[in-house]
C-alpha cells in the first residue's frame, strides 16, 4: 500500500476567506440591541396577608408594685373619731378599746400654711403639729397593735 496522496491543501489558499460575523451583519446592524424593558413591575405582588393582622397590645403590663401596706380593718357600725372606741379586733379576736395615735395630716399642714401666710413665721406656724385636734387619728389595737380604723380631719 502506497501512502495516501497528500491533501491538496494548497488549493484552498486562493479561495477568499469567509466573511467574519461582524462583516456578515453588515450595515443592517444598527446599534446595540436593548433588552426588553420590564414594563410590568407589578408581576410580583407583595403578600397582603402580612398587613392584615391588627396590632394587639399585650395586656400583661399590669406590673403593680408591691407595696407593704398595713392592713386596716374597717368595721361597719363603729365610728372612729378622736376618742378611743370599744371595738372587736379581728386579729386577736378580742373586744378592745382602741389606742389612739395622732399623725400630722392634711388639716395640720393646711393650718400651718395658713398661719405662715398670715405672718406667723417665727415658729408659730408649727403649732398645728402640736395640737392633737388638728391631726389625723389612727386607732390601734392595744394587744396586737394592728390598725383598726382611721379618722381623718380632711
Ligand atoms: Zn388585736
Amino acid at each position: 500500500m502506497a501512502s495516501a496522496p497528500p491533501l491538496e491543501t494548497g488549493g484552498f489558499v486562493g479561495l477568499p476567506q469567509p466573511p467574519s460575523y461582524e462583516e456578515a451583519l453588515g450595515p443592517q446592524y444598527q446599534g446595540p440591541v436593548y433588552p426588553p424593558a420590564y414594563t410590568k413591575a407589578a408581576d410580583y405582588p407583595y403578600p397582603a396577608q402580612s398587613y392584615n393582622q391588627p396590632y394587639q397590645p399585650t395586656a400583661h403590663s399590669t406590673t403593680s408594685p408591691i407595696v407593704s401596706v398595713q392592713t386596716v380593718y374597717v368595721q361597719s357600725g363603729v365610728v372612729f373619731g378622736d376618742i378611743p372606741v370599744q371595738t372587736h379586733c379581728p386579729v386577736c379576736a378580742q373586744i378592745v378599746v382602741t389606742r389612739l395615735e395622732h399623725t400630722s395630716g392634711t388639716m395640720a399642714w393646711l393650718t400651718c400654711v395658713g398661719l405662715f401666710i398670715f405672718g406667723c413665721i417665727y415658729g408659730c406656724c408649727l403649732l398645728p403639729f402640736c395640737v392633737d385636734g388638728l391631726k389625723d387619728v389612727t386607732h390601734h389595737c392595744p394587744n396586737c397593735n394592728s390598725v383598726l380604723g382611721e379618722h381623718k380631719r380632711l
